[in-house]
């Protein structure tokens, strides 16, 4: 559904994605691990072209990415993205934040764009916080905002860039909860993550990445119990 072939990007004189091939099938969940720095953020960005390429070719149901304007807007809505920071609108309330897309890219009328809102917020547990603004709330409940937010567009993928990294340890759970949740609902799934706990039990596929490569990929137990190049049992050894 999600693949990338051949891709590269530089910063400058930095070569942070090489010759990465990546194939992403409706349903998967894709964990994607590796040092600070190895390009895992940078590969979530290139997908829904928050970043740009340099070379290769990435595409959505074998569609190339939109480059501008309108189309771009959908493919931010098909292919959602929830980040460390939440990113929500300050100045709205939490329903506002997840009824925005659907009024403004999906098109959808008022009421239907609330109820379904509801509908989501409910979902992630924080329907009874509808009316708060985002600084009203705990970070664990914000994030769970924003996963109600980007699945308020029907999005065909969600790509989550270290979405529990900022939070407290009491709200990791919270969010990993839902997270465990839409993977077992049948989300497409790319997730940049630190808890190996979630990557163990969520996962299909860990990808780990190393100075802009993809070094290895494996499922979660044969990667976790039987790494096979040193880059990867090397950082493992750091932090489990
Ligand atoms: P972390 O685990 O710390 O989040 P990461 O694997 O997500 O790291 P990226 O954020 O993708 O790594 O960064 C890969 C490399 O590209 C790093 O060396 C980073 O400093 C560099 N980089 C990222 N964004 C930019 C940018 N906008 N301009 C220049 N260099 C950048
Ligand atoms: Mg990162």
């Amino acid at each position: 559904m999600v693949a990338l072939s051949g891709v590269n990007k530089h910063f400058g004189a930095l070569h942070v994605l090489q010759d990465i091939n990546l194939n992403i099938a409706r349903g998967e969940v894709v964990v994607v691990i590796g040092p600070s720095g190895s390009g895992k953020s940078t590969l979530c960005r290139t997908i829904n072209r928050l970043e740009t390429i340099d070379s290769g070719t990435i595409t959505i149901d074998g569609k190339p990415l939109p480059q501008e304007g309108r189309e771009l807007a959908r493919l931010r809505a098909d292919v959602g993205m929830v980040f460390q920071s939440f990113n929500l609108f300050a100045h709205k309330t939490v329903l506002e934040n997840v009824m925005l897309g659907q009024l403004k890219v999906r098109k959808v009328d008022k009421k239907a764009a609330e109820e379904k809102a509801r509908t989501l917020l409910d979902r992630v547990g924080v329907g009874k916080q509808a009316d708060k603004y985002p600084a009203q709330m705990s970070g664990g409940q914000q994030q769970r905002v924003a996963i109600a937010r980007a699945l308020a567009m029907d999005p065909k993928a969600i790509l989550f860039d270290e979405p529990t990294s900022a939070l407290d340890p009491e709200m990791i759970n919270e969010v990993l909860d839902v997270m465990q949740q839409l993977a077992r609902d049948g989300m497409t799934m790319v997730v940049v993550t630190h808890e190996m706990g979630f990557a163990r039990s969520a996962a299909n596929r860990v990808v780990f990445m190393a100075d802009g490569r993809i070094v290895e990929e494996a499922k979660p137990e044969e990667f976790f119990n039987n790494p096979r190049s040193e880059r990867a049992k090397d950082f493992l050894s750091k932090i489990l």
